[in-house]
């Protein structure tokens, strides 16, 4: 008789939300009490669930950007988090946020190497698993991020390219070159009980009884333990439904004797070396775990809004702003004989705030460039060609944010997210126009106009203005 499994995986995440022209939070009344949702969210979740030590009971990921967040902020909550990550059970994440499967091949792996990096930096050892942002799939995104040396992911079971998945066992996704990919499917209406109906989670003891042991007590036809994977929102304990931190912890603690199954997390169950050959699994191409039309959601029209006309000109007018910033950026990088890609690779470490632009800068010049050495030492000391690159990937920078998820989640391209997507837009854009002396924000502005807000009737051009208001007219110092 094997002991059945249950894992737990949290997804932690919040978009950057600093201003990229002050790199400061602005206040958001909706936060009430709190100045903003970060400070609230860490007050309500990450604050209490780091003090009980619930990370170290679970799998986890930490988006980066709000990893920064908090290390820069609250920096206690954040060595916490690191200190109960460092089992198996912490996964990388790619750095912004992005819907992989709909950003360019070179996008998609420079944030896997990004999340990679920022991982490495932040708990200090290698990460082995990736979440990938709305769990968004395609077999390009598990090659590349097989490539990267990433072992295993998490998925919803309707992205598997079958209709008798067990959701009991972990899968092996073949992703061509001769390279696999695991993949761990969650389960699907107990993941969704947890987000979605508040009186699930109200006792630890009944919901492990009730809920947990009838799904892992028979065990698996080659004799395997069964598993049980919830995988949610981390923001659901304590954020979304308050207090919940309590259910984590009780349920986490649960003696063993006092329960028929194990409590672990996807990576110790994957790193066991003695567990058996996995079957393999295909996925579906272009699926995601939060928007059952693909990955329509971030890109045009699904019944999960009302109105989601203003999707796909939004990721148009931003996709030629990318190109041509990219198109820019490469051949000014070249003038200073720096390869954009692989410095913009580099540049995760000042994202992540590890090291000065300064630092990097010098790094990137000073790493060989193909330069002969005494070329490349004169560029290193040369200011302008410095002050040149800290531009140009600054740009990058802002370029690479603007495709973070949110801006197309919801339902109204005149709520906070796209607005503060369309800021990085507008901060690439001036950054590479100044620069170079080209227009790419007046094709920006002009590309936003196809776009129309459902609920206010505002066009792109005019949201674009309202996004920047705060930039172009400074309220006047009272002083
Ligand atoms: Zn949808």
């Amino acid at each position: 008789m094997t002991r059945g499994r249950l894992a737990l995986h949290g997804h932690f995440y919040q978009p950057s939300r600093e201003d990229p022209f002050s790199g400061l939070v602005p206040p958001d009344s909706g936060a009430a009490p709190y100045p903003d949702w970060n400070s609230r969210i860490a007050a309500e979740c990450y604050g209490p669930n780091a003090a009980a030590g619930n990370f170290g009971r679970i799998g986890f990921d930490l988006g980066p950007t709000l990893a920064t967040w908090l290390r820069r902020e609250r920096p206690e909550t954040h060595a916490g988090i690191v200190a109960q990550g460092q089992g198996h059970n912490a996964l990388a994440q790619p750095f912004n946020h992005a819907i992989l499967p709909l950003a360019s091949v070179r996008d998609r792996r420079t944030e896997i190497r990004w999340g990679l990096r920022d991982f490495e930096l932040r708990f200090g050892h290698r990460a082995e698993g990736l979440w990938l942002p709305e769990a968004a799939v395609d077999l390009l995104t598990l090659r590349i991020a097989a490539e990267e040396g990433v072992h295993y992911t998490i998925l919803a079971p309707w992205q598997a390219a079958t209709r008798d998945l067990d959701t009991r066992r972990p899968y092996r996704v073949e992703v061509g070159g001769g390279r696999n990919i695991l993949v761990v499917f969650y389960d699907g209406p107990l993941s969704a009980a947890v987000s979605f109906e508040p009186g699930m989670t109200t006792d630890a003891t009944r919901f492990a009884r009730e809920h947990v042991a009838p799904r892992v007590s028979a065990s698996l036809p080659d004799g395997a333990p069964p598993l049980a994977l919830v995988a949610t929102d981390g923001e659901l304990y304590g954020h979304h439904h308050p207090f919940r931190e309590l259910f984590l912890e009780s349920l986490t603690n649960i003696p063993a004797e006092d329960r028929d199954f194990d409590v672990v997390s996807v990576g110790e169950l994957l790193a066991d070396p003695h567990r058996s050959h996995l079957p393999l699994m295909a996925i579906r191409d272009q699926t995601s775990w939060s928007c059952h039309h693909g990955v329509l959601r971030w890109s045009g029209e699904c019944r999960d809004a009302a109105d989601g006309r203003w999707k796909r000109p939004l990721r148009a007018a931003l996709d030629r702003l990318a190109a041509a910033v990219d198109a820019v950026t490469e051949r000014e990088a070249g003038e200073i004989g720096v390869d954009l890609w692989a410095a913009r690779d580099a540049w995760v470490d000042v994202a992540a705030e590890f090291a000065t632009a300064e630092e990097v800068v010098a790094r990137i010049l000073a790493a060989g460039l193909g330069l002969p050495p005494s070329r490349a030492a004169r560029m290193a000391a040369d200011p302008a060609s410095s002050k040149r690159l800290v531009t140009l990937m600054r740009a990058q920078r802002s370029r690479l944010a603007m495709f973070a998820s949110d801006a197309w989640f919801w339902d109204d391209p005149a709520r906070a997210e796209a607005a503060q997507a369309l800021r990085f837009a507008a901060h690439a854009a001036r950054l590479v126009d100044e620069l170079a002396g080209t227009h790419l924000e007046a094709t920006l502005v002009a590309d936003l106009g196809a776009l129309r807000s459902p609920g206010t009737g505002l066009d792109g051009a005019a949201l674009y203005a309202r996004a920047l208001r705060a930039v172009d007219q400074p309220v006047p110092s009272p002083l």
